[in-house]
């Protein structure tokens, strides 16, 4: 699909079937290329993944299900909806947040219901919310429109009178930090404004303030649950695709990308084929590491230097009985966050005074545990690259649901039927991470739009990347689009202009 149009004579594989690599065969299967995913594991969905065992179904990676439009705008590039495919509920509340000190709260639909709760922390913090939000709202437009919608991913993209005019409204340079500190003053309003970024790998010391456009999409987007779990996303993107004649590989690792005269000789430990391009979901790091010849691809030292995101310790604990007051998500934070992040960013180790996330999606949906039973996820954010001996999983697994019944009074413990976990040894060993990061390159400023890696690999007339590690980035809806870009790339081929393939660092 050199010239920007479809080919029907193309051959497109995707290596790897995350909601990247999903939604790129999606495109480009409409398009009209001949498109196959290569995917690894045994299940579709990379990260988007569903564990089911006895009579429990869990979401193992995300859980949040935000910025609807973005699927609505997926799905309806193929006429369909996401309607069509599985139902959505709002979630009321959206969210429960626990401080450790025994205070809680519950962020709910109702703005007007949030700014009384941000009154009665702080004098003055309702108005300074209704600010806040009019230039996180004022940035996301912005930044959807000419940013995340628009694949601005090479540097000359930014030459466009459009984005010159966005420039006053993109000032939002500095940290999250300082940006939140000078609308609240209590730290519980900080804390609630600045935990998204943790959805985004990053942390408010080194996350520039444009991404507070993120309070815009939790405050007034609002939360929602596709029923049945994450996984019914998956299941659209692949029930989509086959509509669309993408055939499905799975359980097939790719093992080398050899570019070669008339496209990309992909090996596998089932074979070897040629495709005219190769779009790879597969993340950057691992293809230029261990997939591309040593002469291809980025320095290896690039990948060395890159800031990632957290790794994630993960239990999936059927629990008999109520564990009120849990809601569908809650937040547990303690009286202090920093030295979290700290262990996280700074000086890696496993915390001493976690904050962690669970996730209780039989809150809303009977389908996903047995009756009198209730299917819980906890996740605590941990540094990329940790040793995640099995001593250290057992005493870290006891440490938080210790935690979990003295500082928030729920205690699981003696009522698990059913315990898997997750580490950062899993994430690296399933998904090929660097460290077994979970979430990717953080969104630090210097990691952030056209300074991420591209859509079109440096270097490589025929090989191109969706997901996370490149643009827009972090998430699900930006890996949906993320797809899109890269489809738009193979269409748009290899680019004449001196500046396409340029990598800073490279
Ligand atoms: C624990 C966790 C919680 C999260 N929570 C949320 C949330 O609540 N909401 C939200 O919006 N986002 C959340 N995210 C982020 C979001 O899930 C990700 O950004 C997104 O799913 C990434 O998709 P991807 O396609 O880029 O990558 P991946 O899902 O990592 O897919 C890459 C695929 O490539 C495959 N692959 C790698 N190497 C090879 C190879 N050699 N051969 C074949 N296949 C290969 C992998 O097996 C994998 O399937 C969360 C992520 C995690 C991990």
């Amino acid at each position: 699909m050199r010239d920007g149009t479809p080919h029907h004579d193309e051959t497109v594989t995707v290596v790897g079937g995350g909601i990247a690599g999903l939604s790129a065969a999606c495109y480009l299967a409409d398009a009209g290329a001949t498109v196959t995913v290569v995917e690894q594991n045994d299940q579709l969905g990379g990260v988007t993944g569903r564990l089911e065992a006895e009579g429990f179904s869990f979401d193992t990676g995300p859980s949040w299900y935000m910025m609807p439009e973005t699927f609505e705008r997926f799905f309806g590039h193929f006429g369909r909806s996401p309607g069509d495919y599985y139902d959505l509920e709002r979630l009321d509340p959206q969210y429960r947040v626990f401080f450790k000190d025994g205070d809680r709260l519950d962020i709910t639909p109702d703005l007007d219901r949030t700014r009384r709760l941000f009154e009665s922390y702080e004098e003055g913090a309702a108005a300074a919310l209704d600010e806040y939000l009019a230039s996180a709202r004022r940035t996301f437009e912005i930044g959807m429109d000419r940013f995340v919608y628009t694949d601005r991913s090479r540097l000359r993209d930014l030459v466009d009178p459009e984005i010159i005019q966005a420039a006053p409204a993109l000032k939002h340079l500095g940290s999250m930090q300082s940006f939140v500190e000078g609308y609240f003053e209590h730290p519980k309003l900080q804390q609630l404004l600045q935990y998204t970024l943790v959805f985004l790998g990053g942390s408010p010391h080194d996350t520039p303030s444009l991404y507070h456009l993120m309070a815009h999409v939790d405050f007034e987007h609002g939360v929602y649950y596709p029923e049945g779990g994450m996984y019914s996303l998956v299941e659209a993107l692949v029930s989509l695709g086959r509509e669309l004649g993408v055939d499905y590989r799975t359980g097939e690792a790719v093992t080398a990308l050899e570019p070669v005269a008339d496209g990309i000789r992909v090996d596998s430990d089932a074979g070897s084929h040629v495709a005219d391009s190769v779009v790879a979901n597969a993340n950057p790091a691992h293809v230029e590491r261990e997939l591309l010849p040593a002469d291809r691809g980025r320095d290896p030292a690039y990948w060395d230097e890159q800031t990632y995101g957290p790794s994630a310790f993960m239990l999936y604990l059927g629990v008999e009985g109520d564990v009120d007051p849990l809601a569908h998500h809650s937040l547990v934070f303690p009286d202090d966050w920093d030295p979290h992040f700290d262990r996280i960013f700074e000086e890696p180790g496993w915390p001493e005074d976690p904050a962690y996330y669970l996730s209780v999606t039989s809150k809303t949906d009977d389908s996903v545990a047995p009756d009198g039973h209730h299917a819980v996820v906890v996740l605590v954010p941990i540094a990329p690259g940790l040793d995640d001996d099995p001593d250290r999983q057992a005493s870290f697994r006891d440490a938080v649901l210790a935690d979990l019944a003295a500082r928030i009074g729920v205690d699981l413990r003696g009522r698990i039927v059913v315990e898997r976990s997750a580490s950062v040894s899993t994430f690296a060993d399933r998904f090929n991470t660097p460290g077994g990061t979970a979430l990717g390159l953080a969104h630090t400023l210097d990691q952030t739009g056209p300074l991420r890696p591209a859509h079109h690999a440096p270097g490589v007339e025929d090989l191109y990347y969706a997901g996370a590690f490149t643009s827009p980035g972090v998430g699900l809806p930006m890996a949906i689009i993320s797809g899109e870009h890269a489809a738009a790339a193979v269409a748009r081929g290899v680019d004449p202009s001196p500046f396409a393939d340029f990598a800073p660092n490279l």
